[in-house]
């Protein structure tokens, strides 16, 4: 049998090269539209409305009303390392905006059927552009939009059958573009957001500029009882600022599925943070239970590393232990105020 390596070295085909990357980043429907409504975002939408059809598999757009892309930068928009984001080592120590890798388009598009459709600020039209064949030579023409972008992503994997082996149903596929689509509408509260599921609305919701609002919104997203049953807490500390709504110990869960805990604005799952959360919640709950919460913590971006992995998800804080500390004094001290010492499981 003839030895791999004894191949001749070739360099991948664009197409090959993005679908190798896409594997990192793109897992799923919901990863996609993770990236689509980060892009929006950072292009300065304030409305965003997200369609998809059978778990997004079929089909996904993200509709917004941003700044735009000019047509000389729709062809770049779409290739890999190709961002407007950072240019220097010293942008991205101090990245503030959600993206910077800039291989998300490429990647989705060299995965599924994409068309990326914009209309720029100072533009007087919208231009359409889409990749094709292995080189993914960029195609752009004419269309008509308003000042802002779609991105359609059409037949996820439908060149990848390995991967779309891994899909799940699209109930489960849903679940997790409805999760993705929360801890974006919980931190974003300036934006208008909607999100359509076979053409029925799921969500719809409203910019809001009061905490009101802001608690209407958690209702809407987790659950009105957490609202009922929830301490809205504050504090400062040494740079480190926390406050969001910590569920009592009567609001506790199965399942960890209510936890949301946002840094400098992004959605994070730390080891770090997860442990302050459980040292704090330790003596008023049941074991086997889970809190619900939805907090933020806001630090001075340079005490935080967020360029770790891919999606994000993941950040290193410099200094790890002061974070843990503050975390659990305020937390424990918060629910030390409000619970009683007994305490009741409860049913859900
Ligand atoms: P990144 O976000 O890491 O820069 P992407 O592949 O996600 O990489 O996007 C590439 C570039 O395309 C972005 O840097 C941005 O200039 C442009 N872009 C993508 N989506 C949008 C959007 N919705 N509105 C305006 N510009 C966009
Ligand atoms: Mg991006």
């Amino acid at each position: 049998q003839e030895a791999l390596s004894s191949r001749r070295i070739q360099v991948l085909s664009p197409r090959l090269a993005n679908q190798i990357a896409a594997g990192e980043v793109v897992e799923r429907p919901a990863s996609v539209i993770k990236e689509l409504l980060e892009n929006s975002l950072d292009a300065g939408a304030d409305r965003i409305q997200v369609e998809l059809e059978q778990g997004g598999v079929k089909r996904m757009l993200v509709r917004d009303n941003g700044q735009g892309i000019a047509e000389e930068d729709l062809p770049l928009a779409l290739s890999r390392h190709a961002t407007s984001k950072i240019v220097n080592l010293d942008d991205l120590e101090a990245v503030r905006s959600m993206g910077f890798r800039g291989e998300a388009l490429a990647s989705v598009s060299s995965v599924s059927r994409l068309t990326l459709t914009s209309r720029h600020v100072d533009a007087e039209q919208a231009w359409q552009a889409r990749t094709s064949g292995r080189d993914m030579v960029p195609e752009v023409s004419p269309a008509a939009h308003p000042v802002g972008t779609s991105v359609e992503v059409l037949d996820l994997f439908f060149n990848t059958p390995a991967r779309r082996k891994f899909l799940k149903t699209e109930k489960t596929e849903f679940n997790h573009l409805e999760e993705a689509f929360k801890r974006i509408a919980l931190s974003q509260w300036h934006c208008f957001l909607s999100l359509k599921h076979n053409g029925r609305q799921v969500h719809s919701l409203k910019a809001c500029s009061t905490r009101a609002e802001q608690e209407k919104r958690v209702a809407d997203l987790c659950s009105p009882d957490l609202m009922q049953q929830a301490v809205f807490l504050e504090m400062e500390h040494l740079g480190l600022r926390l406050w969001g709504w910590l569920g009592l110990p009567t609001f506790n869960r199965r399942q960890a599925d209510m936890q949301y805990f946002f840094v400098n604005g992004r959605p994070v799952r730390d080891r770090v943070v997860s442990h302050a959360v459980k040292q704090a919640y330790r003596d008023v709950l049941f074991h086997g239970r889970h809190p619900a919460y939805v907090l933020y913590l806001e630090l001075d971006p340079a005490g935080v590393d967020v360029n770790v992995h891919p999606t994000k998800h993941e950040v290193r804080f410099r200094d790890s232990r002061q974070v843990h500390d503050f975390l659990f004094r305020t937390l424990h001290r918060a629910l030390a105020e409000v619970s009683p010492q007994t305490h009741q499981p409860q049913a859900n």
